[in-house]
């Protein structure tokens, strides 16, 4: 099932200067910060409350963050939902006809397994759905 939202990813052109800024924006530092060398990014979180955003920054042109912000600036990149089933929700997903972007959920940030929904079958948003590896 699809739960709550986990986090919300927002694409930066540089994590230092955007980590600052956010730290000012919450007044708490971020609790992590990843390097996903599958997805060539570095990540930071910020918890506020019940609720994590994402920084991401690309570490090399074959980012998908870097394409993002050629083509449309930073900003808010993906939306991510828990699940309690990953492989269940991509097959229902999939046979619901979105486009799923992953055969297999990979190992995302902040000890998740993760796979992406294109945005052109939801309506213009990256989705991402993520299960915490336990
Ligand atoms: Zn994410």
């Amino acid at each position: 099932m699809i739960q709550k939202i986990e986090h919300i990813g927002i694409a930066v052109k540089d994590i230092k200067k955007a980590t600052k800024t956010y730290t000012k924006l919450f007044n708490q530092s971020p609790y992590k910060t990843e390097a996903v060398e599958s997805e060539n990014v570095i990540t930071t979180f910020f918890k506020t409350g019940e609720n994590k955003i994402e920084l991401l920054e690309a570490t090399s042109e074959e980012s998908a963050i870097y394409k993002f912000i050629e083509k449309k600036g930073e900003g808010i990149h993906h939306i991510a939902f828990d699940v309690d089933d990953i492989y269940a929700e991509m097959e229902r997903l999939s046979k619901e006809g979105f486009i799923v972007l992953n055969e297999q959920p990979k190992k995302g940030a902040d000890n998740k397994l993760v796979c992406f929904l294109h945005p052109k079958s939801v309506n213009g948003v990256l989705i991402e759905l993520c299960q915490e590896i336990k």
